[in-house]
């Protein structure tokens, strides 16, 4: 599967088969580079803008607009890092950053990004992290492989150790994503020798849960795994109390998950709308309709979910405080959803 997914990226534009947030709606980067905006000023210092899988880099372009304006000082003594394994993708995001003042410095892993103050960003990375399948057998573990354009399923001696095994009943689908880990655990190390925040949007659980989340996609429609692979975008489900905790005990400050809704919400983006829908009016329904797609909880506000990581010491990030905080437009208390 890993190797199917970096062969996908590499070959294809992968959005003619899926479609991101950033892509639906110019809000959703506006509002994350707020966030940037306001977590990086508490840091004290220049910082450096990092995003993992930047996609198109319609997210880093409208952050950036949002950043410029409010903050011209934000990046000076920093710069803006783009961790990106596609040289298709990288060419893109050259294109998008074009307007703006800065010279974007590529990674392939967030080890070359240079030690200092950062702000990290990642919307839709995780979920395309190939992931690991298990499955619980009446005597012990299988993992599931797909070989030869079908399933194998192999018994395991050694059941790996970040495998959550304890609830797990016979047949049980049970998924880990190494690299996800992985990445948390770099973060986490960052975080605990640099002063920086991070936040991650995705779909996925709270909690950690058995099932099977891998999906295919190919031109917008689900399509079988199994099928040429390379050619359909595999994505899973992020488990996002797995990654939060393996951030956590490398150093970091876990916030823990607030869904997208909720998160938009009180970072003020119906606000923005409005604003936007009153200087373009033309546009207003195509600009609402964009918003509630991100927002509503029966489209992507509530599946979509978001985590915030930081350094010990520092506050909560915009979104994440306890008691819903200064960005609260509601007064409710940010979701810590429990699903
Ligand atoms: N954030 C973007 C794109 C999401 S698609 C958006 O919201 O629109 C996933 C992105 O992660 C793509 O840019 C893909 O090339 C990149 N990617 C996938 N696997 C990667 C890896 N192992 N290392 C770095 N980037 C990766």
């Amino acid at each position: 599967m890993a190797r199917a997914n970096a062969a996908y990226y590499a070959g294809r534009d992968p959005f003619s088969d899926f479609i991101t947030a950033p892509e639906i709606s110019q809000i959703f980067g506006e509002i994350l580079g707020a966030w940037c905006v306001v977590a990086g000023a508490r840091l004290g210092g220049p910082v450096h803008l990092v995003e993992a899988g930047p996609g198109r880099g319609t997210l880093m372009a409208d952050a950036l607009r949002v950043i410029t304006r409010a903050a011209p000082g934000f990046l000076q003594g920093g710069a803006v890092h783009l961790i990106e394994t596609s040289p298709r993708l990288r060419a893109c995001q050259a294109d998008a950053l074009r307007p703006f003042p800065v010279s974007p410095v590529w990674h392939e892993t967030l080890e070359t990004v240079p030690r200092g103050r950062l702000v990290l960003l990642a919307n839709e990375f995780l979920d395309a992290l190939p992931i690991r399948q298990f499955i619980r057998m009446s005597d012990g573990w299988g993992e599931r492989y797909v070989e030869g354009g079908d399933w194998r399923l192999e018994s395991l001696l050694d059941v790996p150790p970040e495998l959550p095994t304890r609830d797990a009943e016979l047949d049980d689908v049970v998924e880990i994503c190494p690299a996800a880990l992985a990445f948390a655990e770099a973060v986490g190390e960052r975080l605990l020798a640099d002063p920086g925040v991070a936040l991650f949007v995705d779909y996925g659980t709270a909690r950690s849960l058995p099932g099977d989340s891998l999906q295919a996609l190919r031109d917008g429609r689900p399509t079988s795994p199994l099928v040429d692979p390379g050619s359909a975008d595999l994505t899973a489900h992020v488990d996002f109390e797995a990654f939060g905790a393996a951030a956590q005990l490398r150093g970091a400050q876990n916030f823990g998950v607030v869904e997208q809704g909720r998160l938009l919400a009180s970072l003020g983006a119906v606000e923005r709308a409005s604003a936007l829908c009153k200087s373009a009016p033309e546009q207003a329904g195509a600009i609402r309709s964009g918003l509630d797609r991100l927002m509503a909880p029966e489209r992507m506000g509530r599946l979509f979910k978001a985590l915030a990581l930081a350094s010990p010491g520092q506050v909560a990030p915009p979104g994440f405080e306890p008691d819903g905080g200064p960005f609260s437009t509601t007064g409710q208390r940010s979701s810590r959803n429990d699903d």
